[in-house]
């Protein structure tokens, strides 16, 4: 039975509880009340949920806002897929016992544009879009957000899945051998590196699979640690050690990446047990160390910490401006896992549609706004990838007229750069020019008969016949110029 004793103590407690629940209700009620859908009306270019990012938190988010019935627009973002695209084996994924990162991103992709498909009303559509966020202000509601290609949207809720980009040394050789001798994806560049001599700079796990990717294409990797330990998983280590390739020196500080005739050929190492400096020889070299988030476009309007990662209300989603949430590792410096990233992206949807409800927004006043919904322009059939050597025997070299090709791969960031470029370019030049392009991944024969050893490549075949071929990204205006010499060429 209950004594008096435990009965003042519990009403305490009880007491203590009421308060903090109203305390909370109060703050709430208050960030909500603050907006009301009725504050919308009369905008136009409204967007109910606008997701920045395509990793596996922007994905996820993407699955249940379409799912849980709301319209949303998901910006592509500079690297489409996230940094899970960069991996190769992922086997801690739930569900699946050994998977490649690029599929885990392309099953979430085929799932939101199946959910999107079925959604056959713009009120409850999904649409990704290849553009970049340059602006984003937050303080009016609905929070206008501007693009690099001149659109300006209305959004009702945002959520900031941005990522995190990876940290670079800031040695001597870096800047001046990057992406000639110096990346930090594996995957990307490993290719390049086919029976040569490489190094991977990093203990964790990053670092793990850099060597594992690598050890499919150069000769020897060897992994510099910083310490006497790596903080890399038991599993991966185990991996690691399954390869005769790679090799593991500790205690090692990078200094400096040498080179000559504009190809690295080694790194300046110390190692701080012997206190000796030297020169290992190495042909490439791979950076491991972490990464930074990729806060910068929001830093200045949501809160962010000393590390720049986005501050994040106690177990939810909610970032200190309402109606703005946060997923993935723009918010997370702690576990920064790909799994983890997704259930804070199905939170972060969760917390968006909630915040909606709680503001007055619902079905009825969705097809009110209806004819305000921003609307994305759905591109012609301009582009084609070709499929095979036998279609690109018949579509191009049996063609009449010019024929611009571009070969990219994913997981490349200049291919990523090029992408837009080479649309509206496909758009400018509709009927004087076929536009075509070769997922190189895809198409390994293809490739091979090119002679494509790095991406993206152009090429530009006039009357079946190759009249060009350029390999890295262009501006507009200079991709322009390319293209108008073959349809314009001097006298
Ligand atoms: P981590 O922060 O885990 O590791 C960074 C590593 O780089 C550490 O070993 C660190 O050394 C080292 N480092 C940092 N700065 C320097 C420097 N200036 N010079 C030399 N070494 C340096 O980052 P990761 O990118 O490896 O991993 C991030 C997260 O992603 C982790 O949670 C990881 O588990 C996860 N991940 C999971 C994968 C998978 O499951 N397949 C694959 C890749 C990542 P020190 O230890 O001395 O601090």
């Amino acid at each position: 039975m209950l004594n008096y004793k435990n009965f003042i103590v519990a009403m305490a407690l009880g007491l203590a509880l009421s308060l903090v629940m109203l305390v909370r209700e109060c703050s709430s009620n208050s960030m909500r009340s603050s907006v009301s859908i009725a504050d919308a009306i009369g905008k136009e270019n409204i967007v109910p949920i606008v997701i920045l990012g395509t990793g596996p938190a922007g994905l996820s988010s993407a699955i249940y806002a379409t799912w849980g019935g709301v319209r949303a627009l998901v910006f592509r973002g500079p690297l489409p897929g996230g940094l899970l695209t960069q991996t190769s084996l992922v086997e801690n994924w739930p569900g699946n016992k050994s998977i490649q990162g690029p599929d885990i991103i392309k099953n979430m992709q085929d799932q939101v544009q199946w959910l999107g498909q079925k959604a056959k009303d713009v009120i409850n559509q999904i649409d990704f879009i290849d553009d970049t966020v340059t602006s984003i202000n937050l303080a009016r509601w609905p929070y206008e957000i501007k693009t690099a290609n001149g659109a300006t949207m209305n959004a009702l809720t945002i959520i900031i899945a941005t990522g995190a980009t990876p940290k670079m040394l800031g040695i001597p050789g870096e800047q001046e051998y990057w992406k000639n001798g110096v990346t930090t994806c594996a995957v990307c560049d490993g290719p390049f590196y086919k029976n040569q001599d490489v190094v991977v700079v990093g203990g964790g796990d990053s670092a793990a699979e850099e060597a594992m990717q690598l050890s499919r294409h150069a000769k020897n990797i060897t992994v510099l640690v910083r310490k006497d330990t790596m903080r890399a998983s038991p599993s991966m280590q185990e991996h690691m050690k399954q390869s005769p390739s790679i090799k593991v020196i500790y205690n090692v500080e990078v200094k400096k990446i040498v080179g000559a005739e504009g190809d690295v050929n080694g790194v300046e190492i110390y190692n701080s047990k012997t206190k000796e400096t030297s020169v290992l020889p190495t042909n490439g070299v791979f950076l491991a160390i972490g990464h930074t988030p990729n806060s910068e476009l929001v830093k200045s309007v949501v809160a962010i910490d000393q590390d720049g990662y986005i501050i994040l209300k106690d177990r939810s989603q909610a970032t200190n401006v309402p109606g703005v949430f946060a997923a993935g590792d723009v918010a997370d410096k702690v576990y920064r896992q790909g799994g983890v990233a997704s259930g804070h992206g199905i939170q972060a949807a969760l917390d968006a549609i909630g915040f909606l409800t709680s503001i007055g927004y619902n079905t009825k006043m969705a097809n009110e706004l209806r004819s305000s919904f921003y609307a994305t322009q759905k591109k012609g059939e301009v582009l084609r990838t070709l499929s095979s050597v036998d279609d690109f025997d018949k579509s191009v070299l049996g063609s009449k007229g010019t024929t611009v090709i571009k070969a990219w791969r994913t997981g490349c960031q200049p291919c990523v750069e090029l992408a837009p470029v080479f649309e509206r370019a496909a758009e400018k030049y509709a009927g004087k020019v076929t536009f075509l392009e070769i997922d190189t991944g895809a198409s390994p024969e293809l490739s091979e008969k090119l002679h494509i050893y790095g991406v993206p490549t152009i090429f530009v075949y006039k009357d079946g016949k190759m009249a060009s071929r350029y390999s890295g990204a262009m501006k507009d205006d200079d991709f322009s110029a390319y293209v108008d010499q073959f349809l314009n060429p001097a006298k």
